[in-house]
């Protein structure tokens, strides 16, 4: 049983056929100046109004990027060093200490290139801590804030709210919205964050396709060279057929994220229910149900040798994810986990478990109950 949706989803049926066709019937490059190149830039000037029409945001805006760890990157690497040429000064960075490594590795790379960085402390379930943003914002410095909308293990929402109170115009933020899309509604003030980022994979589209929104009132510097194509910020032929197949499966995440929303959040509650009728003692990492990702669990289980936790699952067909990595035999806690004020132990006997559009609460049960069995018998050992 497939419990990973946010690490990646299956592509919807009707995404891939249309990638299929469009990547059989379009050969040329979207850049060609031939009639086969005009229709192939076509297609992509569509996908683009598409994904353009469900952010309400303009077609120009919307870049095709690889996926969500490259948009990330020409975002946050092309605001700091276009603001560091401007002020003439190192920039402050500032981010959630739940960010994702799309976005950290990013950041850090710019910190041994003289910026500051800046981890805001979490709370118990991955949130950032709202007084600690505010007091940071006060500060009267340029900045680059990256905050994710969802956290991909807690499922924690973040609270935007002491950003949406700053007035200040040498502040750029940069959300990491993958999580969110087709999981929660789709908050109309992300349109004031000069980038953003999504995902095909995470919505059912196909891998290795992704946008970067970069508003007309965004100050970006190129990150990497090229053919100049989407105005010289992601250069490189694009792909008619990888976005049009993203732009559809965009569009099927926002007419289905109501129903999924339901629908996930009862998938969630059986599984939990299966757990507590079998007398399972666990401890919740995610937000309380209804305020986090409707299909997102984190639960670490006392007493639980981590480093057995996923392989059992794997032996029984359970494909989830840990709060623990295994590097050469020893389990790594989960930094997010860490930074929430979860034990080491306790963090390293985590489990995140993410439902998909195909599953319901009998799904929900019947993985319950096979993680039931599965941790009796680590516990009998
Ligand atoms: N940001 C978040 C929150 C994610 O969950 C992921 C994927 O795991 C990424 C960024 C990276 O996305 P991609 O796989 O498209 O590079």
């Amino acid at each position: 049983m497939y419990l990973d949706h946010n690490a990646s989803t299956p592509v919807h049926p009707r995404v891939l056929e249309l990638y299929l066709k469009v990547s059989q019937e379009v050969a040329a490059n979207p850049s060609s100046l031939h009639r086969p190149g005009r229709r192939a830039q076509g297609i992509l000037e569509q996908a683009r109004e598409r994904i353009g029409h469900c952010l309400q945001l303009p077609a120009k805006e919307i870049l095709f990027t690889g996926g969500a760890t490259e948009g990330n990157n020409i975002a946050l690497f092309g605001a700091v060093r276009a603001m560091a040429s401007l002020h003439g000064t190192p920039i402050r960075m500032l981010a959630s200490a739940a960010e994702h490594p799309a976005v950290l590795g990013a950041l850090r790379l710019l910190q041994q290139e003289g910026h500051p960085l800046r981890l805001l402390p979490l709370d118990r379930h991955g949130r950032v801590q709202s007084s600690a943003l505010g007091e940071a914002l006060a500060e009267e410095v340029p900045t680059v804030l990256a905050l994710q909308w969802a956290n991909n293990e807690t499922g924690a929402i973040q609270d935007f709210s002491p950003w949406l109170e700053t007035t200040r115009s040498d502040l750029h933020l940069h959300v990491d919205a993958v999580q969110g899309f087709g999981k929660l509604p789709w908050p109309a003030f992300f349109q004031e964050a000069p980038t953003f980022v999504g995902s095909g994979h995470k919505f059912r589209g196909p891998k290795g396709f992704g946008f970067l929104r970069v508003a007309d009132f965004a100050f970006l510097q190129p990150m990497i060279g090229g053919g100049g194509q989407q105005g010289g910020l992601r250069p490189g032929t694009e792909s008619p057929a990888g976005a049009l197949a993203t732009a559809l499966a965009l569009e099927l995440a926002f007419e289905e994220q109501a129903s999924f929303e339901r629908q996930s959040a009862a998938t969630a509650q059986a599984f939990l229910k299966a757990l507590e009728q079998a007398g399972v003692s666990f401890e919740s990492n995610h937000p309380p149900l209804g305020e986090g990702l409707p299909n997102t669990l984190n639960l670490s289980f006392p007493g639980i040798d981590g480093r057995k936790l996923l392989p059992a699952c794997d032996a029984e067909d359970l494909a989830l994810s840990s709060g623990s990595a295994c590097a050469s035999g020893s389990a790594q806690a989960s930094p997010v986990l860490l930074a929430s004020g979860v034990s080491e132990a306790l963090a390293r006997a985590s489990l995140r478990i993410s439902f998909g559009w195909q599953q319901g609460p009998e799904e929900g049960r019947a993985a319950g109950r096979t993680l039931t069995k599965i941790l009796q018998r680590i516990y009998q050992n």
